[in-house]
């Protein structure tokens, strides 16, 4: 006798291609649908046409975790599929460079000792519970520490210790790993304690791709705890518009009806969202969802990610080709991260020039025209009788018209 794609659903776990077109993720619970995720390329044969042929190397340089709901997302054919590229390994990723380091932003100089904690700016702090995370991403940054068996109750505790001891910190982000791999009860217990224990801590925040991954994560007990404990802020990370479902902005929506503030934050990956119609694209469907794009960050370099990099000169133009373009609250700031742990420092193309010599402003808008602002020059002469203030200058007559 044969089953049809949905009686197979409530025993298979793994989905061939005609079970995974009638599954929903909202017929089950999240961990359920966490439980049927593929954990290697082979299993999604048949699933997905045209996979690459991969080298051992590429195979066990990292974790592959791919839940339904993203598999769902890709494209059947295309091996280009924006999202594929971000989740699938490619054999680029053994041609490594010797200035790829494993931990390039110098994070593991900033834990200290015993904890999970990333203390790297003057008042705020990375707490990184939870190793893991619901899919990975290929260009992952702390690809070093992720997938690992686990934080210990020890290094959270010690963490914990840690920020009650350091009143200064007033921000606590969680990451990992992905905190909302946790249950809704270890993550209060967790945030209770914050919440309790530290009352210096006046902003406390939550970065997750979960959401993304698996839009169920967000219900209706975790909106509760996460407004109970006054977590104000969870950035998310959807890389292009071809991420963004009618699923997730609903759930997005139960967040924002909690209080919480919601912020995007994108990676520039060559191939996937290097072109500026895909950017304006996403920043407005984020804004639409209520979601404020919050930073685009160049990617940070890790060994196996540097056929994604994004050079400086294709950023700016970027921005550039945003700014002025879609609405402003739409527009992130653009970083980048420095190496050796220098922290965010954003980047942007130069729209206001000073030339100290001869004292002049030239301001360039995002269609190219300029005019000058020779006032806004340190030490200007406000009784000067050429104020150079040129193309939209209107001489002000003191007339009323
Ligand atoms: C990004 C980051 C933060 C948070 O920075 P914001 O600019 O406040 O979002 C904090 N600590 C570390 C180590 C970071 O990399």
């Amino acid at each position: 006798m044969t089953t049809t794609p949905m009686q197979d659903l409530r025993t298979k776990r793994m989905l061939t291609r005609d079970h995974l077109l009638a599954y929903s993720t909202e017929s089950e619970s999240w961990l359920a649908a966490l439980g049927r995720r593929y954990t290697s390329v082979e299993q999604l044969q048949g699933v997905l046409n045209n996979l690459p042929t991969l080298s051992a190397d590429v195979v066990e340089r990292f974790d592959f975790k791919l839940t339904p709901y993203l598999a769902q997302l890709m494209d059947e054919n295309d091996p280009n599929c924006p999202i594929r590229l971000q989740y699938l390994p490619s054999n680029s990723e053994v041609d490594y460079k010797p200035y790829e380091l494993g931990d390039s932003l110098a994070e593991d100089h900033h834990m200290p000792e015993g904890t999970v904690i990333v203390h790297r700016y003057p008042q705020r702090v990375l707490f990184l519970v939870q190793p893991t995370c619901g899919a990975y991403c290929r260009y992952c940054t702390r690809a070093r520490f992720v997938a690992h068996a686990a934080v210990h109750q020890s290094e959270i505790e010690a963490s914990i210790q840690y920020l009650k001891a350091h009143t200064e910190v007033a921000d606590v982000l969680l990451s990992g790993g992905d905190p909302l791999l946790l249950t809704n009860d270890k993550l209060d217990a967790l945030l209770s304690r914050i919440r309790t224990e530290c009352p210096h801590v006046r902003f406390l925040r939550i970065g997750s791709r979960l959401p993304v991954q698996l839009p169920t994560r967000i219900d209706a007990g975790l909106c509760e705890l996460l407004e109970r404990n006054n977590v104000q802020m969870v950035n998310i990370h959807i890389n292009h518009p071809k991420e963004i479902t009618p699923l997730l902005a609903s759930r997005l929506k139960m967040l924002r009806k909690a209080g919480v503030m919601l912020g995007n934050q994108v990676v520039l990956l060559k191939g996937v969202n290097d072109d500026a119609l895909v950017l304006r694209e996403l920043f407005m469907q984020c804004i639409e969802m209520g979601v404020r794009p919050y930073y685009v960050y160049s990617m940070d370099l890790v060994p196996g990610n540097s056929h994604f990099v994004v050079d400086l000169a294709r950023m700016k133009e970027l921005y550039h080709q945003v700014r002025g373009w879609i609405s402003g609250p739409a527009v992130p700031t653009f970083v980048i991260d420095g190496m050796a742990g220098l922290g965010k420092m954003p980047i942007m193309p130069e729209y206001i020039a000073y030339d100290d010599m001869l004292g002049v402003v030239t301001a360039t808008n995002f269609e190219g025209r300029t005019s000058r602002m020779d006032f806004l020059a340190p030490g200007f002469d406000w009784n000067t009788t050429n104020p150079n203030c040129q193309e939209d200058f209107i001489p002000h007559t003191g007339a009323k018209t």
